[in-house]
């Protein structure tokens, strides 16, 4: 059965990989996006290219998810054209790589926003949709880094991830009587964008960055060999849109709470 899907942070990495996946499935794909031109044009093109070439039903939607209003027109865009939304993946996401003493409040409120505000505000605007449906699915896209520890230096994001998947594990009790399930995919370490550590960044200017790069005794080398080992070269993301199809898939009722797709872990 088709069913209509929005997808957030969808120009690129993971959520580029599962709007795809679920569009080949034969669902009804909205590519959430920041901007739909100026940065995301590309993305935007290039998701209409592939549905274009692979007969299938995928497009963006400009969905900024640290801005209500816009996740609320999101929804009433989709809701308008469908009169309903079956399945949110929450996918969008971002790190900043520093030492914790590095990281002024408002930078960790950024952090905390794009990664975990962001859920409740794109929840409130669809899940009052699921309640009357009595029919939904909710897809976190979580990260084994909620374990905290190492690598070093992602300390505000790992507690980020930490505290969505707190979030998905808790609604998935609260809003099953409604017949909504939740499932929190936990991906290990590959070198998508959020991964990328060397375009992650440094909270501070270049020079600040140094000092604390001394103090720590940490430099981004360190951190790239540690990504390296932590992702092997064969480490396919294309696997997270594989196994979030897969849930969709599922009988409603028999979706799992949580599922692991770590490279580290395999073999
Ligand atoms: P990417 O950087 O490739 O993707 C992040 C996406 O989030 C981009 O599309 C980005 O859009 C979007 N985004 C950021 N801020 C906003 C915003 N305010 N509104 C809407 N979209 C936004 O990284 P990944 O694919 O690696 O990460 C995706 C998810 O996977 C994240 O939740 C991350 O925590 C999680 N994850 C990643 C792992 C990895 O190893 N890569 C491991 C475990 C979890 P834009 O292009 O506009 O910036």
């Amino acid at each position: 059965m088709s069913k209509t899907i929005i997808v957030t942070g969808a120009s690129s990495g993971f959520g580029a990989m599962i709007a795809r996946a679920l569009a080949d499935e034969g669902h009804i794909v909205y590519a959430g996006m920041r901007h739909t031109a100026g940065r995301n044009a590309q993305a935007v093109d290039d998701l209409a290219a592939y549905a274009k070439e692979h007969g299938v039903r995928a497009e963006a939607v400009e969905l900024d998810v640290t801005d209500q209003a816009s996740v609320d027109a999101a929804a009433a865009h989709i809701i308008g054209e469908h009169g309903r939304i079956d399945v949110v993946v929450h996918n969008a996401g971002h790190m900043t790589l520093g030492p914790v003493e590095a990281f002024t409040v408002e930078q960790i409120a950024s952090i905390y926003d794009t990664n975990v505000l962001s859920t409740q505000r794109v929840n409130r605007a669809f899940l009052p949709h699921m309640r009357r449906q009595r029919d939904g699915q909710l897809i976190w896209i979580g990260s084994t880094s909620a374990r905290g520890g190492t690598p070093p230096w992602l300390g505000p994001y790992f507690a980020a991830k930490a505290a969505e998947d707190s979030l998905a594990v808790s609604i998935a009790a609260e809003v099953s009587r409604f017949g909504i399930d939740s499932t929190i995919v936990v991906p290990g370490s590959f070198t998508t964008g959020t991964n990328h550590y060397a375009h992650a960044g440094h909270p501070d200017d270049e020079a600040t960055a140094k000092e604390y790069d001394e103090l720590y005794g940490t430099t981004m080398d360190d951190l790239l060999a540690k990504q390296a080992e932590l992702s092997p070269a064969d480490a396919d993301p294309e696997e997270v849109g594989r196994q979030v199809a897969g849930l969709v898939s599922l009988p409603k009722g028999q979706r799992p709470f949580r599922v692991y797709v770590d490279p580290a872990q395999d073999g």
